[in-house]
């Protein structure tokens, strides 16, 4: 079975986001959501509240799984027996970013795969901090959020 492992902060998870799992879904039979903790950043969404809400919203979906981890990317997905690493590209911006992330996790365990999706063009623009500021002053951020994704905010 092949198996991935999309790593984010996913704070919060934005139609960009579900975007790549479902497409991802057809590339990998498995995709495990995986919510990043770091200690030093406490973040806008409680982490529980984020796997609540992902859970929540692919509850009916077998082959989505949602999960947190601290430490290394590579360590969990090792750890979990997952060979790929999936992450979402939009622009140019995003590129040597994740350029540099597959670099190192290729150098921490050469036999995980990153594997990048680029993103939709109309989903390009969306992300996550951007949603966090619309709703820190007050705007109604559903548009932003898959259908179906309830936070208690
Ligand atoms: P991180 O803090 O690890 O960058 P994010 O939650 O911001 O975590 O993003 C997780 C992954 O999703 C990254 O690969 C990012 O490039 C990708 N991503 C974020 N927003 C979008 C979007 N609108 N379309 C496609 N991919 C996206």
């Amino acid at each position: 079975m092949k198996k991935a492992l999309f790593p984010g902060s996913f704070d919060p998870f934005t139609r960009g986001h579900a975007d790549i799992v479902q497409r991802g879904l057809r590339l990998f039979d498995h995709i495990t959501i995986a919510i990043g903790v770091n200690e030093q950043k406490k973040g806008w969404l409680p982490v529980e509240e984020r796997l609540r809400a992902l859970r929540q919203l692919y509850r009916d979906e077998p082959r989505i799984a949602v999960e947190a981890y601290n430490g290394l990317t590579v360590d969990y997905a090792r750890q979990q027996g997952i060979g790929f690493i999936l992450r979402g590209l939009r622009t140019h911006k995003d590129f040597e970013y994740e350029l540099g992330m597959a670099d190192v996790n290729r150098q921490l365990d050469g036999d995980i795969e990153t594997v990048v999706l680029f993103s939709e063009s109309d989903l390009a623009n969306i992300s996550s901090s951007v949603v966090r500021e619309l709703a820190n002053f007050g705007h109604d951020i559903r548009q932003w959020l898959p259908e179906g994704l309830c936070y208690n905010i």
